[in-house]
């Protein structure tokens, strides 16, 4: 029996989150009044009394009401809070049950247990806010388990379950499978299985609940799962894992998804949800009201909740990206370089160039010229496929303004590519007389000053570098021309920083966007696009295997091989942790010195330090050694003309665009290039999405086909537009969500433009304060 304290508090819990919630009579299935008629409420027929036709009331009548009632549930043994605090206390004070926090609160105020205010700080998380905005980047559906007898070959499932038993085995050499038997809540039983992943063991012992998601098997009439994620839910009461669709995080080590799904919880319970959209404009655009959507995008009762959820916050990002982009629009005319940009300099050039620029190039290149010689300040995007010569259109432009007495630099998202860069601009500039240098983070100190000091002193004409370019210490002399490669990466506010002695800024981007939805996602930078591929390329030849022919597909590699071309391998990350990511592919690379024990392999990871992956990667292109096998840390455009293959191991997990921009890799040189994607278990979806990219090279058409290929209420995982600020966005898709909250943005501004309304008060704070963008903070 359970006594009338523990019955009070199942009581409290359900209002306060309603009060929290923001009365809107959602928190509880059914309504406020259906829970105090249940059993729940026998005991308290006062707080029924007080709610009674709570459903009719008014927003400030229910909260009225439910402050009432919560006064009545108060515990009245509790001590009563002393009325005031001692003014020296160290650590804030983490906020009574029932009390409101302030979304600018630190977390340390929200209740997280011991050591939660560090572990999400270490994400990058330091106010309510911020933890109310850390979207889950997926759900899973884990209401009601799926009758495995009915679930169909290759498909992903969610199941839970305790361990009853589990056990090792070895069938050949070199493989490794765990099998875990899994006793699920109805009785039934599930084999799950893990391959070559011996670590995942010390999480299984015997007792333990798990809920796992993989694909399933069928050996006839027994089932089996491969497992792609597991989490092990401890507290046995704990109702927010499990049982409900429920939201995965971004984490890292140490951090479990069960933490900050509470901490979710314990955010959306103290932080007030006031909406800071007016409700006649939520009305406009069918968009439903802040608190839904918080609780629907962390906590969704139902698929149509998270829908709801996602369109508002989805539209909220873009609104503050229009605003934000709007309200600097009135400074976004600066006075730049002006350039000379003779045309003989742009001969003197392309002479020198090995090849002809394509007529995309050429058209290009004028636009940029014609921006370098009028005196506003270049802002410019430059967009095109992989290879499509966007770096040698850069390389002319930091001529001319060099030719003009100017420096340039070239910044670059990773070390690799920085250096990759320097090398390219060695080769097109070097024999034109003009100096180029180093500047990354991994160099000898003594070697960075020595190259600060030659930039400051202007005896370096062109600088290609990392972040370490805009570091406080690094003065140019003269800085005319920067080119910034691959920007999303970097922030706004790194951007800015680079703009600080406003130079003309190029920006250079492959990832394939559609014209107008550039043109928000970059609002700021006027759009040139190369679309059109050098001549004489040979198409990369791509084709799709399962992991039963993996054999064969080595095979071909070792063929390549010895005929003296060099392979990547990639393998996929494993989401959620970084450490499994090494282990991944240290055994991949194991297993194929197994099977291609003449090849020479290497393996390339994301915990290797910078100058250790430029030594792997600078082996790598002198050809000391054939097969480079990798995590996705290669991603992005490193040259190896002599690699001819690219293999990508589990294509099933990646998405179309970035297996397009790994297969962007090969292809480089003149030899014919070969892409292989290795796909396991995966549903007929899958394959189709994968046959996209066996049939095309073209990032544009693969985006579209992409986009058809998806159904519109599928949950899916957000974070994919790279974008900073923009989370859920998912460009290809939002047309008509951006065009409205530009519309909105828009019509707010023309009518109130510092936004001073007090009825604005609410969405010009929180403007202020989720924008990461100092620059931006100034503006308003
Ligand atoms: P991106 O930066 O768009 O990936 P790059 O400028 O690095 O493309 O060019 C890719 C490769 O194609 C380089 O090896 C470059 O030398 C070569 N290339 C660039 N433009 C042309 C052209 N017009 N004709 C032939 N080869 C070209
Ligand atoms: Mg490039």
């Amino acid at each position: 029996m359970a006594t009338v304290a523990e019955l009070r508090e199942k009581l409290r819990r359900p209002l306060s989150a309603e009060l929290a919630g923001g009365c809107q009579n959602r928190v509880v299935a059914g309504g406020v009044e259906r829970l105090l008629a249940s059993p729940l409420g026998n005991p308290f027929p006062k707080v029924r009394e007080a709610l009674r036709g709570y459903a009719e009331l008014d927003g400030p009548e229910r909260e009225a009401a439910l402050r009432g009632a919560l006064a009545l549930l108060a515990d009245p043994d509790a001590p009563k809070a002393a009325p005031k605090r001692a003014a020296t206390r160290t650590a804030p004070p983490t906020a009574a049950p029932g009390e409101r926090l302030p979304l600018d609160a630190e977390i340390a105020r929200l209740d997280t247990g011991p050591g939660g205010a560090r572990k999400l700080q270490s994400l990058g998380l330091h106010t309510v806010r911020d933890v109310l905005h850390a979207y889950p980047h997926r759900h899973e559906d884990r209401r009601a388990l799926p009758d495995l007898s009915e679930v169909e070959d290759g498909q992903k499932v969610t199941v839970e379950g305790r361990v009853v038993a589990k056990s090792r085995r070895s069938p050949k050499p070199g493989m490794q499978i765990l099998d875990v038997t899994l006793e699920t809540p109805s009785g039934g039983r599930v084999k799950a299985t893990w391959f070559n992943q011996p670590w995942v063991e010390k999480q299984l012992r015997e007792g333990a609940r798990l809920v796992l998601t993989g694909r399933v098997k069928r050996f006839g009439r027994s089932v089996q799962l491969g497992v792609e994620h597991l989490e092990t839910v401890d507290g046995a009461q704990d109702s927010l894992s499990t049982g409900r669709i429920v939201g995965v995080y971004d984490s890292k080590d140490g951090v479990s998804q069960e933490f900050l799904r509470r901490a979710a919880h314990r955010a959306l319970l103290a932080a007030p949800l006031d909406d800071y959209l007016p409700a006649h404009w939520r009305q406009k655009y069918a968009l439903t009201d802040l608190g839904d959507a918080l609780w629907g995008m962390h906590y969704p009762a139902d698929e149509a909740q998270l829908a709801r959820a996602n369109h508002r916050l989805r539209f909220d990002e873009y609104l503050f990206l229009e605003l934000r982009m709007l309200l600097q629009g009135e400074d976004a005319v600066l006075e730049g370089k002006r350039f000379g940009a003779k045309s003989e300099d742009i001969h003197t050039f392309e002479g020198a160039l090995p090849f002809r620029f394509t007529n995309a190039q050429r058209r290009v290149l004028l636009e940029i010229t014609d921006d370098m010689r009028s005196d506003r300040q270049m802002a410019r995007l430059v967009q095109g496929d992989v290879g499509s010569g966007k770096t040698a259109v850069a390389a002319c432009a930091l001529y001319l303004a060099v030719r003009d007495g100017y420096q340039g630099a070239l910044m670059a998202p990773t070390e690799i590519l920085a250096r990759q860069h320097y090398a390219n601009l060695v080769g097109y500039l070097g024999k034109l007389d003009v100096r180029v240098g180093l500047l990354i983070g991994a160099m000898t100190p003594k070697a960075k000053l020595e190259m600060q000091t030659r930039i400051a002193e202007g005896d370096v004409d062109v600088v290609a570098g990392t972040q370490a370019l805009i570091q406080e210490n690094v003065r140019f002399d003269n800085l005319g021309l920067a080119v910034v490669d691959e920007e999303h990466r970097f922030g706004v506010q790194q951007r800015r920083r680079l703009l600080a002695g406003r130079p003309d800024v190029l920006v250079m981007s492959a990832t394939p966007i559609p014209r107008s939805l550039a043109l928000t996602a970059y609002g700021d930078l006027e759009l040139s696009i190369i679309d059109e591929l050098p001549p004489g390329r040979t198409p990369i030849e791509t084709k799709l295997v399962q992991d039963t022919a993996r054999q064969q597909a080595y095979g071909f590699v070792m063929r390549q091989i010895r005929e003296g071309r060099q392979a990547f391998v990639v393998t996929a990350l494993i989401e959620e942790n970084d450490t499994l990511e090494l282990l991944a592919a240290t055994q991949l690379a194991d297993d194929l010195k197994t099977i291609l024990p003449e090849a020479r392999t290497e393996v390339l990871h994301g915990k290797m330090s910078a100058a250790e992956k430029d030594h792997v990667m600078d082996r790598f292109r002198a050809h000391d050694f054939d097969l480079l096998v990798s995590t996705t840390v290669i991603e992005v455009g490193v040259d190896v003309p002599n690699a001819t293959v690219m293999v990508i191991e589990n294509a099933e997990r990646f998405g179309l665009a970035q297996l397009h921009q790994l297969r962007g890799r090969v292809g480089r040189g003149s030899a014919q290039s070969y892409c292989v994607l290795i796909a396991g278990e995966h549903s007929k979806k899958t394959r189709q999405r994968l046959k996209i990219i066996e049939g095309s090279t073209d990032g544009f058409v693969i985006a579209e086909a992409d986009l058809k290929l998806r159904g519109p209420g599928e949950i899916r995982g957000t974070r994919q537009s790279g974008i900073p600020d923009l989370r859920l966005a998912d460009l290809a898709n939002d047309t008509q969500i951006i065009e409205q909250a530009r519309e909105l943005a828009k019509h707010i501004l023309a009518h109130d433009p510092k936004l001073e309304h007090p009825r604005l008060q609410y969405l010009r704070s929180e403007l202020q304060n989720r924008s990461q963008s100092v620059a931006y903070r100034e503006v308003i």
